[in-house]
């Protein structure tokens, strides 16, 4: 391996052309490698001009006329609509890469609150389905390692509800699942080690114990295959500002399996934040609330139109890879990607004491490689960005970088690896002000 040979790879890549698609102007001219599109995907270069048309034009000229009628962007399956369709619009432009049907995801609110709407669904429905709710399904089963968010919101529901949450290690979950368990709820690439769940293997041991899976597919939309239907999932959430691209604090996605809207539907459920938006009629304000059909009754209020508008330039960069291959062929670069990124790092900084926390199996890897130092983390990590190469820290020892396939070239991993090798072996990183710690690590 040489950086001739990955300058050669980047010239044969399919996906390649796709980098055009971000401004990465600035980031070049400043000498910057992004390995962070995990954690805030690159900004597309559609984005600027199309946030400034829906500012200018359709709220500076259309005015309150632009939630009924507003110019859509040109391209296919892109017609006139109004804003406020565009939850479900966008909605359905995520659904195939997660394996959704139309109709089925819709965009609203955080991935937290998103969370926590669907997480409720899932335990009422699991418990509902339960012949004798008393002796009862009460608990709510996760991963201690699960992203601490979807704990606390987890937490506070089961508390709220009178159920608890179980927390167990990943190699404990099978054992766990019983007739005890309501719902399992499971973050599909987990974001410190980036290690990926078999998604239709786990949902069906958990169908077996009479549980409903949630899967947060915030490390997985736009990064890998997910395919939600044909694993048969329940309920899934996810993030708009990773690989999405949608930009910082991006709407998130919700999802259902059409047999729990079905079921919402005829017991005329309403989710826990039954705003108007979500109601069946917003329009006709009357005093009681009525559930709007399917994934429509999880909006809760007024959905913000100009991160609305960011976020679709973001789902569109990724549609995009269609005419290169898609969401296979984005699979394929990522694990070359980071297969490269494991192999030249442990030959090069190989007495280092980098441990490698993601798992050297294609089949369970997100987009991601992380590695632990005792205690060098944060200062390499800021020492890395000191010199423009752009990971970041996890506490409490992982250095973790992002790969995403659209942008990240072969030789962006060959030069992010030395810059690495140097850091490392200078001893670099031990310069006290590498030490000080940001809010935002
Ligand atoms: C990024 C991420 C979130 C983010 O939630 P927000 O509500 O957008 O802050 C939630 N869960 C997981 C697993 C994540 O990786």
């Amino acid at each position: 391996m040489t950086r001739d040979w990955c300058l050669a790879r980047d010239a044969a890549d399919p996906l390649a052309p796709l980098r055009a698609l971000f401004a990465m102007a600035r980031a070049d001219a400043d000498g910057v490698i992004y390995l962070d599109g995990n954690s805030l995907g690159a900004l597309p270069a559609a984005t600027p001009a199309r946030v400034a048309t829906v500012v200018e034009d359709e709220w500076g000229a259309g005015l309150i006329r632009s939630w009924n009628s507003a110019p859509r962007p040109g391209g296919p399956n892109q017609g006139p609509a109004g804003w406020i369709n565009l939850p479900q619009i966008i909605g359905d432009k995520i659904a195939p890469l997660i394996g959704a049907r139309a109709g089925g995801v819709v965009v609203a609110d955080s991935t937290s609150v998103n969370l926590y709407k669907i997480l409720t669904a899932a335990m009422v429905i699991a418990v509902a389905r339960t012949a004798s709710p008393s002796s009862g399904r009460f608990r709510v089963l996760s991963e201690r390692s699960n992203f601490p968010t979807d704990l606390y919101i987890a937490d506070t529901l089961a508390r709220e509800h009178g159920c608890e949450l179980v927390l167990a290690d990943t190699d404990d979950l099978p054992a766990l699942l019983d007739s005890r368990v309501a719902v399992l709820m499971l973050t599909h690439v987990n974001y410190r080690t980036g290690r990926m769940h078999r998604m239709a293997e786990i949902t069906a041991a958990a169908h077996d114990a009479g549980s409903l899976v949630v899967w947060d597919l915030a490390h997985s939309a736009g990064a890998v295959p997910v395919d939600l239907m044909g694993a048969d999932a329940d309920f899934a959430v996810g993030c708009g500002y990773k690989y999405l691209n949608g930009g910082p604090g991006a709407p998130a996605f919700a999802w259902a399996h059409p047999r729990h809207t079905a079921w919402m539907d005829t017991h005329d459920w309403r989710q826990p934040l039954a705003g108007w938006l979500g109601h069946a009629a917003p329009f006709a304000f009357t005093p009681d609330y009525r559930p709007g059909a399917g994934m429509s009754r999880f909006i809760c209020g007024t959905p913000p139109m100009l991160s609305l508008a960011a976020l679709e330039c973001g789902v569109d960069t990724v549609l995009a890879a269609d005419s290169y291959g898609g969401m296979a062929a984005i699979r394929q670069k990522s694990l070359a990607l980071t297969d490269l990124f494991i192999a030249l790092v442990e030959t090069r900084c190989g007495n280092q004491g980098l441990t490698l926390v993601t798992p050297r199996d294609a089949a369970d890897r997100g987009s991601q490689v992380s590695f632990a130092h005792d205690t060098g983390g944060y200062p390499i990590m800021q020492a890395l960005i000191a010199r423009g190469v752009i990971g970041d820290f996890r506490a409490p020892d992982i250095l973790r970088f992002g790969f995403t396939p659209l942008y990240t070239r072969y030789v962006d991993v060959w030069d992010a690896v030395a810059h690495l090798e140097q850091v490392m072996t200078t001893g670099e990183w031990r310069e006290p002000r590498f030490a000080v710690r940001a809010a935002v690590t």
